[in-house]
């Protein structure tokens, strides 16, 4: 059987409910209030009829799983998104009992196993897995039915069986006997673009499909088709589940979104200024020397950098917070350290905690700047930060 351990590589870092982290030279704070906040303002523009699916896959976008799992469904999720087998035995060795979507393709007995081991609900994505799932339950005498999600591919060309032969593979699970169709679903390619072209034809496609699906007699008892971007942009997306995850986080997946809901973000970054100095003018800085000081300045380096998380593409163009006051970072961005140039603020000490990203007083500083400065996108700034960063939850 596959543990979490055996299997998922990543080792979440215990310390997140002690205040151990006073020694430690940088951590990622994770607001739950903002995150139960998050998730009520969610529930809010949610129609009875729909269920909120919080997508916890890559350790919660960063955030620590089972803290943002306990968490969310305490405020009112229902079911629980993953990408893998391990990031879902990981939620159920937490003692987390909702219903878990595994939202990536599975394929190998040793997988299947685990699925129902566990009483996780697969992702079906083609005949042929279908066929794989229904010999490897025979072959454990599975006596019971496993919840399947059959995805269809409307226009994503990612996972799922093409939307012109959704009766085919509906049909073909649907006789297929230790598997019981928990949902039909598509995911959508351009839900956070302000021109909805693409997005109204992926939905027309689905309902297409549906619809002929329904001329068989068969009655899909789920249908889900939203991810964050779409559940703020059109309450005809919703259907019966939406799949949310950085909205959950707190941040908007486009900028058109910002106005239809309040959010909070939920990750702060910070990490202790380790040294001052003064250095005087011509002094380069950090390898390769791409800083040279052009007057005096007091330098402050950071127990932060590349190997925690920090793009190394910043080095030179971010900017950091200190007591609520804006101080630009200078040089190459190193593996484990970073440095600033503290000159505009009297007698930094060593000690003192520098917010990377988040908000104090009333600086911010967030993922989607930095994304916006990488050009990328915020998904990929939350699930940048390394383990080695101990997550600390605020209550
Ligand atoms: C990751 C994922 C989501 C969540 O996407 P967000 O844009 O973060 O809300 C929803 N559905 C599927 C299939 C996903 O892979």
């Amino acid at each position: 059987m596959l543990s979490h351990e055996q299997t998922s590589g990543v080792t979440y870092n215990q310390q997140c409910d002690t205040y151990a982290w006073f020694s430690q030279r940088a951590w990622v704070e994770i607001d739950l209030a903002a995150l139960s906040y998050n998730v009520k303002q969610l529930l809010k523009i949610l129609s009875s009829r729909t269920q909120l699916m919080a997508v916890v896959k890559a350790d919660a976008y960063g955030h620590g799983a089972v803290k943002v799992a306990q968490t969310v469904l305490e405020s009112g999720a229902s079911w629980l998104g993953v990408a893998t087998v391990p990031e879902a035995i990981q939620l159920r060795e937490a003692g987390i009992k909702a219903p878990i979507l595994i939202l990536g393709a599975t394929h190998t007995p040793e997988q299947i196993h685990a699925i129902a081991h566990w009483k996780l609900q697969p992702t079906l994505t083609s005949p042929k897995q279908a066929l794989v799932f229904a010999d490897t339950l025979e072959a454990i005498n599975y006596n019971s039915f496993l919840p399947v999600h059959v995805k269809l591919d409307t226009g994503m060309s990612r996972l799922g069986t093409n939307w012109q032969e959704a009766t085919e593979f509906v049909q073909l699970v649907q006789r297929l006997p230790s598997l019981a169709i928990a949902s039909i679903y598509s995911h959508l390619a351009t839900a956070d673009s302000p021109d909805p072209t693409i997005m109204e034809q992926q939905q027309q496609r689905f309902e297409q499909a549906i619809a002929q699906i329904r001329t068989l007699g068969i009655e899909p008892p789920c249908l889900h088709l939203a991810n964050s971007a779409a559940t703020l942009s059109d309450k005809a997306l919703h259907y019966d589940i939406v799949r949310v995850g950085l909205a959950v986080y707190g941040l908007y997946p486009a900028e058109h979104l910002r106005s239809c809901i309040d959010l909070k973000p939920v990750l702060q970054v910070k990490a202790r200024v380790t040294q001052v100095k003064t250095i005087a003018p011509g002094t380069g800085v950090s390898y390769s020397h791409q800083f040279i000081a052009e007057r005096e300045l007091r330098l402050a380096v950071v127990g932060i950098g590349y190997a925690d998380g920090v793009p190394r593409n910043l080095s030179n163009k971010m900017q950091v917070l200190i007591r609520g006051q804006r101080v630009s970072q200078i040089g190459a961005i190193t593996m484990d350290q970073l440095m600033l140039d503290v000159s505009e603020l009297p007698n930094v000490q060593e000690g003192e905690v520098v917010t990377l990203l988040g908000t104090e007083g009333k600086e911010q500083i967030s993922a989607e700047d930095w994304a916006n400065q990488l050009n990328t996108i915020s998904w990929e700034i939350l699930c940048g930060f390394k383990h080695r960063l101990p997550r600390v939850a605020l209550a």
